[in-house]
């Protein structure tokens, strides 16, 4: 009888563990973990470690809708936007523009500026190419990055890089309409109003820095050279030597006829995508319809593993982070056999390539 509270002890001690390893076998678990690049919050292209198994991809959620991927030694840079003083009173991801010494490739999912910002300055400092729509890439052209590192992408390229393809299809941005989100703007200035000096850090800020509200406020959706919305987002699939397949999109826009055509094409020839990113994000704040849009995609593409992007955006950007509680208890109904992640800032995702076994180190420092 006496033994019987320290059984009970142990079975939880498993049970918990087995949470945090997802499907992993105890073998596979303690080769994911012994990674280095496993056991860091340092980011591979801030001059972290990368995964010596050259089956271990490492994942690594930056901010905003920021990831960094390294395998098989290569670093990509999904979306570059880090901690700045750009935006009024900043955002804090842990990690900085100046940071970053290492990548291969940037891939800006649209052409807003918080999603390209600081690609052209990493672009000249790393020697990366960067793949980006017309907005995106004329301004990084214009910031002196040589043209030989810009792929300019309309969708439905197919781009071969040394150690993996990538495929484009044009997608949707969200909707940005400014009724979309008068709601939720009037409820955060009552119950979270900004501090005089943020209100003043805000008003020089729109006063005119050269940035992304410029840019933005001169598209023209009638014009394909000049907007984001139907002619500057994209999503993409990375296909890895030895097959393994990442898909990356940094909006929560409706799925787009390219998108659709781009996942029926993969899975006819019984192609699966191993882990999914895709937008979830609602700006009046309404779940039901972020919910909707991002379920949508996900049933789509069928991944094995699915993260958001552009769900936690900086505690003081005027964005609503954005629960994923609801989400996955809707995706683990809609598509049991996907495993939905919430990324924290920095914290590794390492998946096993061949078994798409994954840990997630939520309590590595
Ligand atoms: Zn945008």
């Amino acid at each position: 009888m006496m033994h019987l509270p320290s059984r009970h002890r142990l079975v939880v001690g498993i049970t918990g563990l087995i949470f945090i390893l997802g499907s992993l076998s105890a073998q596979t678990a303690t080769a994911l973990r012994d990674e280095p690049a496993c056991q860091t919050l340092r980011p591979a292209s801030a001059g972290g470690p990368v995964p010596m198994n050259p089956n271990v991809l490492l994942l690594r959620y930056l901010g905003r809708a920021n990831y960094e991927v390294a395998y098989r030694g290569r670093i990509l840079l999904l979306d570059t936007y880090y901690d700045n003083l750009r935006l009024p009173y900043g955002e804090r991801f842990g990690i900085k523009e100046s940071d970053i010494t290492r990548a291969d490739s940037i891939l800006v999912g649209h052409t807003h500026f918080d999603h390209f910002g600081d690609a052209p300055s990493i672009a000249k400092r790393t020697g990366a190419s960067i793949v980006a729509g017309p907005i995106a890439a004329r301004y990084i052209a214009s910031q002196g990055v040589p043209e030989r590192q810009i792929h300019l992408v309309r969708g439905g390229e197919t781009i071969k890089f040394d150690g993996y393809i990538v495929q484009t299809a044009l997608g949707i941005h969200m909707p940005i309409d400014a009724s979309d989100d008068a709601g939720f703007r009037e409820l955060i200035t009552t119950v979270n109003p900004l501090s005089d000096e943020e209100k003043a850090q805000l008003a020089e800020w729109r006063k005119g820095q050269s940035d992304g509200t410029r840019l933005a406020a001169a598209e023209d959706p009638q014009d394909p050279e000049n907007d984001t919305v139907h002619h500057g987002t994209f999503v993409y699939v990375l296909t890895f030597d030895g097959g393994f397949r990442l898909l990356y999109s940094d909006t929560a826009g409706v799925l787009s006829g390219g998108e659709r055509v781009l996942a029926d094409s993969i899975h006819a020839q019984a192609g699966k995508i191993d882990l999914a990113i895709l937008g979830y994000l609602q700006l009046g704040f309404s779940l039901p319809k972020a919910i909707k849009v991002t379920e949508a995609r996900v049933k789509i593409w069928n991944p094995t593993i699915f993260l958001p992007s552009h769900f936690h955006d900086g505690e003081k950007a005027e964005l609503p982070d954005m629960p994923t509680g609801p989400l996955f208890e809707s995706l683990r109904e809609s598509v049991p056999a996907t495993h939905s992640i919430e990324p924290i800032y920095r914290s590794p995702v390492c998946v096993n390539t061949k078994t798409d076994e994954y840990f997630v180190g939520y309590y590595v420092h």
